[in-house]
């Protein structure tokens, strides 16, 4: 989160006016440091924009892959209308527990569930809840080439699918970083996403970089 707090005086105003946290959020970032969980969540402007996209999709089905605390699902559940339901993926039983305790507390409970597990052992078994409205994949990077068809196979036209991290801290392109398999993930997603005749994409380069398709 360093960076993501090392704002310019104008990022700053963007975020103290649009995209500030609030108690429920912040409460949640100051447990889940001294959690010991990893400080890498997305940032409120994205927390911001996806909720701008739940809103815009009328999304009632969300799918993330990557869950860790629960703030960008916290940021996501919020948007959702009555009866909407956000399911999300993660690996480790304790950012699992932690989220759980988090969006309780913040009255998600509700919209929100936690599965744990690798996520391509979770994937199969949701077929009976897709279509999904909108998708986030922000897990494991040398996955990402995996879990876009995974977010294909389950979209419909209009289903909004996006991948956080596309910049990979600025290493994305870089030279002598090439045989990293995270690199070598993200590359080969973007250049799925960006190849496939059955999307429409973009990037939006808030924080670490946002890749952003709708299926046609
Ligand atoms: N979306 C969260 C951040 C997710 S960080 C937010 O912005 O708030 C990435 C998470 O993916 C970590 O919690 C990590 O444990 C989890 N992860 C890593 N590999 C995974 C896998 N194979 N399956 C599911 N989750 C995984
Ligand atoms: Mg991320």
């Amino acid at each position: 989160m360093s960076k993501l707090n090392d704002l310019s005086p104008y990022e700053q105003f963007l975020r103290d006016t649009f995209h500030a946290d609030d108690a429920g959020l912040q409460r949640l970032q100051s447990e889940a440091e001294k959690a010991g969980l990893p400080a890498i969540s997305i940032g409120p402007e994205q927390g911001k924009f996806l909720q701008v996209l739940v809103q815009l999709t009328g999304a009632r089905k969300v799918l993330e892959i990557g869950c860790l605390g629960g703030y960008s699902g916290a940021w996501i559940a919020r948007a959702l209308p009555a009866g909407g339901k956000l399911i999300s993926l993660e690996l480790e039983e304790k950012h699992a527990a932690f989220t759980r305790k988090q969006w309780a507390s913040l009255g998600l409970a509700d919209k929100a569930e936690v599965r744990v597990g690798p996520a391509l052992e979770s994937l199969p078994g949701l077929a009976d809840e897709a279509p999904f409205d909108l998708i986030f994949i922000d897990a494991d990077k040398n996955n990402y080439p995996a879990y876009l068809e995974w977010a294909l196979r389950y979209s419909r036209p209009g289903t909004v699918i996006l991948g956080d991290n596309v910049s990979m801290g600025g290493r994305l392109a870089d030279p002598d970083r090439q045989e990293n398999p995270g690199i070598r993930g993200m590359r080969g997603f973007a250049e799925a996403m960006a190849g496939d005749a059955r999307l429409v994409s973009t990037v939006v380069p808030y924080a670490d970089g946002i890749a952003m398709a709708v299926v046609k």
